[in-house]
């Protein structure tokens, strides 16, 4: 295509693909995206697999938002299917509702109950924290330490191989706990899936004339040979620098699929095992798909250390990792050739709206250059 490129572009993911769409669109620039993977769309990428199940590849993937700015934006690319996200824990031998509600709190007392009743268990069980510096913090100072135990210690220490005493207050803070019935798995207003797929929404996005993808293709491998002004860059930060700083923390994952001759296996879209298994969680992404076929399939999901031959899925989020993050960030501000965004690139344990809208926001700089 073109011999200089305006923009170089690593990573197909939310990140890449909404700069590129936007830069190509929104400013008229030619734009090389290139991605190491075989696929669209990274993290975030679904497919459908061998008995026809429309399975996310990386993990339950649950679009929600209260940006309408978002959704306005993505909407140029995809229809939507509305979902309400539910999930259940399995621990002592049944399932229990999740997030924490009134429901989860009749289920462990054995009878009916009422908000008051649960308010005023919590205010006695909750150990007085007034700024929870840590995730163990957050969750006793929501909760205490009966719940504590049961839903949160050890799925955390099995997901992320670091006590929640060690961990950001965001990260378990990101789950919310009610005293009503509100069984949704989170809070946004806007809870929805690309209705074909988010796969399907980035060919959308990126199927224009001044985009050229490469997929397969390492930006280590191909800097030398292209030409272009600006990079974008979606990758890890430390890999980025040659890890002259030392190396940044991720957590890894496997994500081993089953599919079975039935129409569903499980009561709910996803299963969490805080405390049994080596798995942290079992997906059936059909229940939230809605797809009409009469087999299944469920992914689990075995939290895996970062190293060769793996995929960072996660930045961790803590004090020490910020300190080192820090070292990066400074580095990367002086580069002026180079935009750093996404998950990866800025360390930032972000959903996917999240990354959109920072993605947007660069866009905007990046248009008054
Ligand atoms: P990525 O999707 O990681 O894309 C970066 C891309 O860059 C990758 O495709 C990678 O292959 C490519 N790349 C990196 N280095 C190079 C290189 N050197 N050369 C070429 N290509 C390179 N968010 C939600 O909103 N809801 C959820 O329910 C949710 N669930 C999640 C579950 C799991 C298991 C995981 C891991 C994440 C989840 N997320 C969820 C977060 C979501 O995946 C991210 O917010 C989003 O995908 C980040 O987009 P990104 O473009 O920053 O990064
Ligand atoms: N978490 C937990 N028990 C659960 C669900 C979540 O302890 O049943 C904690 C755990 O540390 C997890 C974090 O809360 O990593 C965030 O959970 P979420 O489901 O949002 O994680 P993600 O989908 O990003 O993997």
């Amino acid at each position: 295509m073109a011999d200089t490129y305006d923009y170089l572009v690593v990573g197909a993911g939310f990140a890449g693909s909404v700069l590129a769409e936007r830069l190509a669109e929104g400013s008229g620039k030619t734009v090389l995206v290139v991605d190491r993977r075989d696929h669209l769309a990274g993290n975030a990428h679904d497919r459908t697999d061998a008995a026809g199940v429309l399975i996310h590849a990386y993990g339950p993937h649950y679009f929600r938002t209260n940006s309408d700015k978002v959704v306005a934006y993505l909407s140029r690319f995809t229809d939507w299917h509305h979902v309400d996200y539910q999930v259940l824990v399995w621990t002592g031998g049944k399932y229990w509702q999740f997030p924490i509600n009134l429901n989860t709190f009749e289920q462990y007392l054995g009878r009916p109950s009422t908000t008051e009743e649960m308010e005023a268990t919590l205010a006695k069980w909750r150990v007085p924290v007034d700024h929870p510096k840590n995730s163990e913090e957050v969750v006793l100072s929501q909760v205490g330490r009966e719940f504590y135990e049961m839903f949160f210690r050890n799925y955390t220490r099995k997901q992320w191989r670091r006590d929640p005493s060690q961990l950001d207050a965001s990260v378990c803070g990101r789950i919310p706990v009610r005293t009503n019935r509100d069984n949704r798995f989170v809070t946004e207003k806007f809870q929805a899936l690309p209705r074909e797929g988010y796969t399907a929404m980035f060919k959308r996005m990126l199927d224009h004339p001044r985009i050229e993808v490469r997929l397969k293709t390492d930006y280590r491998d191909v800097r030398a040979q292209v030409k272009f002004h600006h990079l974008i860059y979606t990758g890890m930060i430390d890999e980025y620098f040659n890890f002259s700083e030392g190396r940044l923390p991720y957590r890894s994952m496997r994500f081993e699929p089953e599919t079975f001759p039935k129409e569903f296996f499980q009561p709910a879209m996803q299963v969490n095992y805080p405390n049994d298994f080596d798995y942290t969680r079992v997906v059936e992404i059909k229940h939230a798909t809605g797809q009409k076929i009469p087999v299944t399939t469920v992914v689990r999901e075995y939290p895996e250390d970062f190293g060769p031959g793996k995929e960072a899925y996660y930045p961790v989020p803590a004090d020490d990792t910020k300190v080192l993050y820090g070292k990066y960030a400074e580095r990367a501000a002086q580069d002026k050739k180079t935009t750093f965004v996404g998950r990866l690139a800025t360390y930032r344990y972000y959903n996917m709206d999240q990354v959109v809208a920072m993605a947007l926001t660069e866009y905007e700089r990046l248009k008054t250059r």
